[in-house]
């Protein structure tokens, strides 16, 4: 892997460029952006040794799209049509289906892999890029028989080489599943943060009183909403089904307290400490 090309160099292509180029010192990375000050700052930050465009694409090696899901969808198929035969296409969206569908009958399917780096932080851009943020991280590949096998082998070495473990997944099943996990967890962070920010306008003792429970609970809110209104736009089904689900929990909730069982308030929460286990699993 000789020209290694990433589109969008945030915090998920940044952090990937490091990665991949300390595991092969002699790749070029090449950053294409909309923004050039972006590249500019990506260049200054050493995430990549060269600025390109979508018409260099004929000499890359690999591709890492690494762009909001929304462009990711506009943008993939011209980056099949200016990819070799030999070279490979990979994405990094939190969303799977929308993004296999608008390649699914393109002549260089077999150029492209699906998948979802299960790993991030709440910023964002060529700054929020980190080293090893990948190690012990989970891979989620979608439709991997759709690819060729040999570029199948190199995308295998590349990610498990930067430590991360592999998933298969069909798209349907993804985008479902991150749903309950990731997506809900950020609009629970997001309307909690609103919450109090709202309360706060008439009651500014609250930031004097929030303590790190506050702060670990509302971390997501800080996330990017140019990367997450595609997100939840793209898996809106799934999403509104884990909100109906979410909400229903909440007013069962305030109902036993309105009701002042507190046996079942106690039993409630118990229960709910098993996470403690799965957590444990995850780390
Ligand atoms: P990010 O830090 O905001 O990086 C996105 C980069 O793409 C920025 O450099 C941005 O630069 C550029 N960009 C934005 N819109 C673009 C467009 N229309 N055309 C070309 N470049 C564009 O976001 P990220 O967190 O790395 O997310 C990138 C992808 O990874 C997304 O698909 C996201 O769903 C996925 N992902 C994110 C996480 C996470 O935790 N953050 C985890 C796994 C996967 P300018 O705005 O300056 O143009």
């Amino acid at each position: 892997m000789n020209n290694i090309f990433v589109i969008g160099v945030g915090l998920i292509g940044g952090s990937l460029a490091i990665d991949i180029k300390k595991n092969n010192p002699n790749a070029v990375i090449h950053g294409i952006g909309r923004n050039d000050n972006t590249l500019d700052e990506a260049l200054a930050l050493k995430l990549i040794d060269k600025k390109a465009t979508l018409e260099d694409l004929n000499q890359a090696d690999l591709v890492i799209v690494s762009i909001p899901v929304d462009a990711t969808v506009k943008i993939l198929p011209t980056v099949l049509d200016n990819i070799s035969d030999t070279g490979l296409v990979v994405d990094v969206g939190s969303t799977k289906l929308d993004i296999c569908k608008v390649v699914e009958n393109h002549p260089k399917r077999r150029n492209f892999l699906a998948m979802h780096p299960i790993a991030g932080t709440e910023y964002s851009g060529p700054s929020a890029a980190i080293e090893g943020l990948f190690v012990g991280k989970t891979n989620i590949v979608c439709e991997v028989e759709k690819t060729t096998f040999k570029l199948q082998e190199k995308a295998l070495k590349l990610f498990t080489d930067i430590g991360m473990r592999i998933r298969y997944m069909n798209p349907e099943a993804h985008d479902k599943h991150i749903a309950y996990v990731s997506h809900l967890s950020h609009i629970s962070s997001f309307m909690l943060g609103k919450t109090v920010i709202e309360k706060e306008k008439n009651e500014r003792d609250i930031f004097d009183m929030a303590g790190s429970g506050f702060a670990s609970t509302v971390r997501l809110a800080k996330s990017s909403p140019e990367m997450w209104t595609p997100i939840f736009k793209q898996n809106k089904d799934n999403v509104i089904e884990t909100l109906e689900e979410y909400i229903n929990n909440l007013t069962h909730f305030k109902d036993l307290m309105k009701g002042d069982d507190f046996e079942a308030i106690f039993n409630e929460m118990k229960q709910t400490n098993h996470i403690k286990e799965i957590l444990n699993g995850i780390n």
